[in-house]
C-alpha cells in the first residue's frame, strides 16, 4: 500500500454495479486522491471525452507499448484491450497522492504480484435482481443481451475473494461512506504515519 508516500488502491466491480458513479463522489470529497485515466482500445461511448474517461487509442498502438513494458497491467475485458500506465502509477505516488485502480480482476492479480501492499476493495450490489435493473441500460435492450451481460458481471463477482474489502452498493450514500472509511484506515496506518507524522513523532520521543 505504501509504495513511496501515497497509498494505491483497486477497485473492481462487475459492471452494472455503481463502481465508476462511486469512485466519482469519492474524489469529490477526499483530497489528495486522484484515479488513473486507463488506455482503452474499445469505442469512445457518447459523453466520454478522450484523456478524462479514458486514453482510447488503436490496438496496434496499445500493443507496441504492451511491448515497451510501458503498463503496470493490462487486459483483455469483453473483446477489448485495457490498461494502466506504469509512470502515471509511479508518478502519483511518488508525490505522496493516493491513486485509484478502476480495473477488472485481471488486471488486480497482476497489480497485486508487483505491488502487494496495493489495497483492494470489491463492490457488490445488493441483489441479483437490482444488479439485472441496471444492466437493462435503456429499459429495452432484448432478454438474451442482458443475460450475456448477468453472465459477465456473475464471471467477474466470483473474484470477489481475491479483495481485502468488500462493500455492498445498496444505499449509494451508505457505500461512499464505507469507501471513504477505508481510506481513512488506510491513511491512519502506522507506516504512512511514521512518515507523514515524523516531525511530531520525533518532536514527542525526545526527552
Ligand atoms: P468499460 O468499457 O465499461 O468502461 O469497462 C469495462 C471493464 O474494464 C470494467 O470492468 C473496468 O473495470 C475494466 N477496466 C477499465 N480500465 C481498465 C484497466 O486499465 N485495466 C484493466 N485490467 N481493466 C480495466
Amino acid at each position: 500500500m505504501h509504495h513511496a508516500s501515497g497509498t494505491l488502491y483497486i477497485v473492481s466491480a462487475p459492471s452494472g454495479a455503481g463502481k465508476t458513479s462511486l469512485v466519482k463522489a469519492l474524489l469529490e470529497q477526499v483530497d489528495s486522491l486522484h484515479v488513473s485515466v486507463s488506455h482503452t482500445t474499445r469505442a469512445q461511448r457518447p459523453g466520454e471525452i478522450d484523456g478524462v474517461n479514458y486514453h482510447f487509442t488503436e490496438r496496434e498502438r496499445f500493443l507496441a507499448q504492451v511491448e515497451q513494458g510501458d503498463f503496470l497491467e493490462h487486459a483483455e475485458v469483453f473483446g477489448n484491450l485495457y490498461g494502466t500506465a506504469q509512470s502515471t502509477v509511479e508518478k502519483t505516488l511518488a508525490e505522496g497522492v493516493d491513486l485509484i485502480l478502476e480495473i477488472d480482476w485481471q488486471g488486480a492479480q497482476q497489480v497485486r504480484k508487483k505491488l502487494p501492499y496495493a489495497c483492494s476493495i470489491f463492490i457488490l450490489p445488493p441483489s441479483r435482481e437490482a444488479l439485472r435493473e441496471r444492466l437493462d441500460q435503456r429499459g429495452q435492450d432484448a432478454a438474451e443481451v442482458i443475460d450475456q451481460r448477468m453472465a459477465q458481471a456473475t464471471e467477474e463477482m466470483r473474484h470477489y475473494t481475491e479483495y481485502d474489502y468488500v462493500v455492498i452498493n445498496d444505499d449509494f450514500n451508505t457505500a461512499l461512506d464505507d469507501l471513504q472509511a477505508i481510506l481513512r484506515a488506510g491513511r491512519l496506518q502506522r507506516t504512512g504515519q511514521q512518515t507523514r507524522q515524523s516531525s511530531l513523532i520525533g518532536a514527542l520521543l525526545s526527552d
